[in-house]
């Protein structure tokens, strides 16, 4: 049977690592983006040099109706959905939680826990065996500040992916009748644009010495844990929650 996943956030950084990974593993692939229509453009050509179709499909993560065209189009254009990789999310500036405005934390819930929720509840209604599906694998996204708090980074960003990890276990158990497997990953520090985005490009070489592996990692570092549990591999692993973080 043909893998169709969808990978939020699968334009840039460590989701389209996971995207490109996937595609190499035979997966069609539907790339979600927010608005870097190019960047996902750009990583659709090399998800299709695999010999797979891909989709591209602008779709904010925290709107419940663009994520349900999100899933509408890729069932359309690539068939019955196999797998999610909950992977879209934001930190908000670095800075002090006193100092962070009500606005910013709540972009970050709604990003990072409320979407992550509404494309898991999507993706398990597409793939449950109780709904007709043919069953599936989601990975969330998390990261390793979901146990560090990031205090003085973005302590609301690490309670988001505390929420995720959470929502991992709860649903490994929920879904596991419905032939669904449910898993997180908690990547350390890695070398994408969201350091950029949080004001700090350098933060991940700035804070090396943090990490006991003494550098940052990459993203393809970070997919490969990935897409192993997407994979037929990890077929008895679910509710997993495996850190990714050169030892943090
Ligand atoms: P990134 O390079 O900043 O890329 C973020 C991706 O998410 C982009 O494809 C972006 O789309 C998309 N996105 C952002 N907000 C979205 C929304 N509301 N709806 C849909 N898509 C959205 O990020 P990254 O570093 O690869 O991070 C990927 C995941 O890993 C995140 O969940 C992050 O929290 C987690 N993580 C990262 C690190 C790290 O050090 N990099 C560490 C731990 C955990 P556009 O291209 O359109 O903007």
């Amino acid at each position: 049977m043909d893998q169709v996943t969808v990978v939020t956030g699968g334009s840039r950084g460590i989701g389209a690592a996971v995207a490109v990974r996937l595609a190499r593993a035979g997966h069609h692939i539907a790339i979600g983006y927010e608005r870097n229509a190019e960047a996902a453009e750009a990583t659709a050509v090399a998800v299709r040099a695999a010999g797979v179709r891909c989709v591209t499909v602008r779709a904010d993560t925290s709107d419940a109706d663009q994520v349900e065209a999100l899933f509408d189009t890729a069932q359309r254009e690539l068939g019955q959905l196999t797998g999610l990789v909950n992977n879209a999310g934001i930190t908000g500036l670095l800075g002090r939680f006193t100092e962070t405005s009500p606005e910013a934390v709540r972009r970050v819930v709604d990003v990072n826990v409320t979407g992550a929720l509404l494309c898991a509840r999507r993706a398990a209604r597409a793939m449950s065996t109780q709904y007709g599906g043919a069953g599936g694998a989601i990975v969330n996204v998390s990261s390793a500040s979901a146990t560090t708090g990031s205090p003085g980074d973005y302590v609301h960003y690490a309670a988001s992916k505390a929420a995720v990890d959470a929502m991992a276990v709860g649903l490994s158990k929920e879904l596991a009748a419905d032939g669904i497997r449910v898993n997180s990953v908690q990547p350390g520090m890695t070398v994408t644009d969201i350091h950029a985005s949080m004001g700090d490009p350098q933060r991940p070489w700035r804070v090396a010495d943090r990490i006991p592996m003494g550098r940052p990692g990459e993203p393809d570092e970070i997919a490969a844990a990935i897409v192993w549990l997407l994979s037929p591999d990890a077929s008895y692993t679910t509710g997993a929650v495996l850190r990714v973080a050169g030892g943090l």
